[in-house]
């Protein structure tokens, strides 16, 4: 059993005034709520750390499983309604401490938005003495944690946000949102970008929806709603002594992002390759102009962006394929329930030679062959596959049929020819000859389940004097 997240995020709509977008005003006033809740925040984390041994205090917990009695830490709920009677005046107890009256440095702080804050400073407090007690076990001088900032993304409990998805036209949703005008807290609309994704995904069955966050950038806002699902799936090894076990190997490439093959009792079911659609070089285009404008323009200057515009486009795209080719493994692991999913361990490769864009361009690729494997092992697991990482000995150099050492080739002008960077690969042994990425792929299913790739090593033996004697 295990738990997996996941964030859709709905922009609210700051374009123009004419086509519906926020005014300045409301925007303003987002600005403002992040401000004041930083503030608020401080104040909470100073009054934490002013008391570190109320964070740490030990005390009886009645367990809500069994019923027993055991000393534990003192949990963040009851540090909450503690730090609220230290600070907040109320008819019950109308006399705060006199240094951190809370009501008073923030009058009309809305409870809910108070709480959020309080319950965030507990956790960065909490963080922050944890980190700096294994610092000081460790007997290290350099590396001491520092005090933790109070900004943060703020989260929207109920009672700060409401929702308007109107039934009928989707297109006109708006957020409801408590927000800080700069003098008082007041209730205001903004309009979001109509999404026909985020209805879809928020009301998907098995997900959870958890507390929003209000995200604010330079450019806009975002609400982010977090959603978890309880996942059950077996172990891999108990998964692996199950004779009719479908396993989902996929091999990580440059031209072909992923070749992915499925076998089921030893032969290959199904396989599918996944092409970058000319990425690749698409991108190597992009690399060389960049190089050739550093060349041009000398040594960088430091604290300045160069390229802008031409980076973000490169890893908007790199991004964009990554989500791509996860999700086309998922969707052939989908196919196949109680499987798994078998990535070669990645090998941190370090470039050399070639020219400069190059390299870049080389770098961006296993930059993107990582983000694909992360991606893939997050969305099959939210569907329940588990996935596991190999040895990726020699998996693109042996043959998957007899395990001999082979050798790359290539075909231009009907000639045949040797060499690594061979796009197909053939085996002298047994003569088999196949797509050198397919090759690895399948290779990637017998490293699972033998541990390493098999090698089939015939020493030549070398005939004695004697046996010359015998022949002539
Ligand atoms: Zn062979």
């Amino acid at each position: 059993m295990g738990q997996t997240a996941r964030t859709t995020k709905l922009l609210l709509d700051f374009s123009g005034r004419a086509s519906g977008g926020t005014n300045a005003g409301k925007r303003e006033h987002l600005r403002a709520t992040v401000d004041i809740l930083n503030a608020a925040r401080r104040f909470y984390l100073d009054f934490f750390l002013a008391h570190t041994e109320k964070l740490t205090d030990r005390v009886e917990v009645i367990s809500k499983k069994t019923g027993e009695i055991r000393e534990g830490i003192i949990s963040a709920d009851v540090l909450l309604t503690w730090a609220e009677f230290q600070t907040v005046e109320t008819a019950d107890h109308p006399t705060p401490l006199p240094d951190w009256n809370f009501a008073q440095a923030f009058p009309g702080f809305p409870t809910r938005y108070r709480r959020s804050v309080i319950k965030d400073a507990i956790g960065k407090a909490r963080g922050y003495l944890k980190a700096t007690k294994s610092w000081h076990v460790s007997g290290k001088k350099k590396g001491r944690p520092g005090v933790p900032t109070a900004s943060n993304n703020p989260t929207l409990y109920a009672g700060t946000f409401t929702l308007d998805l109107d039934e009928l036209d989707l297109r006109k949703s708006f957020l409801r949102l408590k927000v800080y005008t700069g003098t008082a807290w007041v209730w205001r609309h903004y309009p979001t970008v109509y999404n026909r994704f985020f209805e879809r995904r928020r009301t998907e069955a098995g997900w959870e929806p958890e507390s929003p966050q209000l995200v604010l950038g330079k450019q806009g806002a975002e609400l982010h709603f977090v959603q978890t699902k309880t996942i059950s799936a077996k172990k891999i090894v108990e998964s692996k002594q199950d004779p009719e076990l479908v396993t989902v190997a996929v091999d990580l490439n440059v031209k072909f992002l992923a070749v992915i093959t499925v076998r089921q009792h030893g032969r290959i079911q199904a396989t599918r390759f996944v092409s970058d659609k000319g990425l690749d070089q698409h991108r190597y285009r992009h690399l060389k102009r960049v190089a050739k404008k550093q060349w041009q323009s000398g040594k960088a200057v430091k604290g300045e962006r160069s390229n802008q515009q031409l980076w973000a486009h490169v890893r908007r795209q790199n991004l964009d394929s990554a989500h791509k080719t996860a999700r086309a493994i998922v969707e052939v692991c989908e196919q196949y329930p109680g499987c798994v999913l078998i990535f070669e361990r990645l090998r941190k490769i370090k470039r050399k030679g070639g020219s400069t864009s190059r390299r870049l361009n080389r770098k961006h690729a296993n930059q993107l062959k990582g983000k694909i494997n992360q991606l893939a092992k997050e969305k099959a697991y939210a569907s329940g596959v588990v996935s596991v990482e190999v040895n990726p000995h020699g998996t693109s150099q042996y043959c998957s049929r007899c395990g001999c050492l082979g050798v790359r080739f290539t075909y231009q002008a009907g000639q045949r020819i040797t060499g690594r960077g061979g796009k197909l690969f053939a085996c002298p042994a047994c003569h088999y000859e196949c797509h050198a990425d397919f090759n690895a792929s399948v290779n990637v299913h017998l490293s699972f389940f033998r541990g390493a790739p098999r090698k089939r090593q015939r020493r030549v033996r070398k005939p004695r004097l004697s046996e010359y004697l015998v022949c002539t």
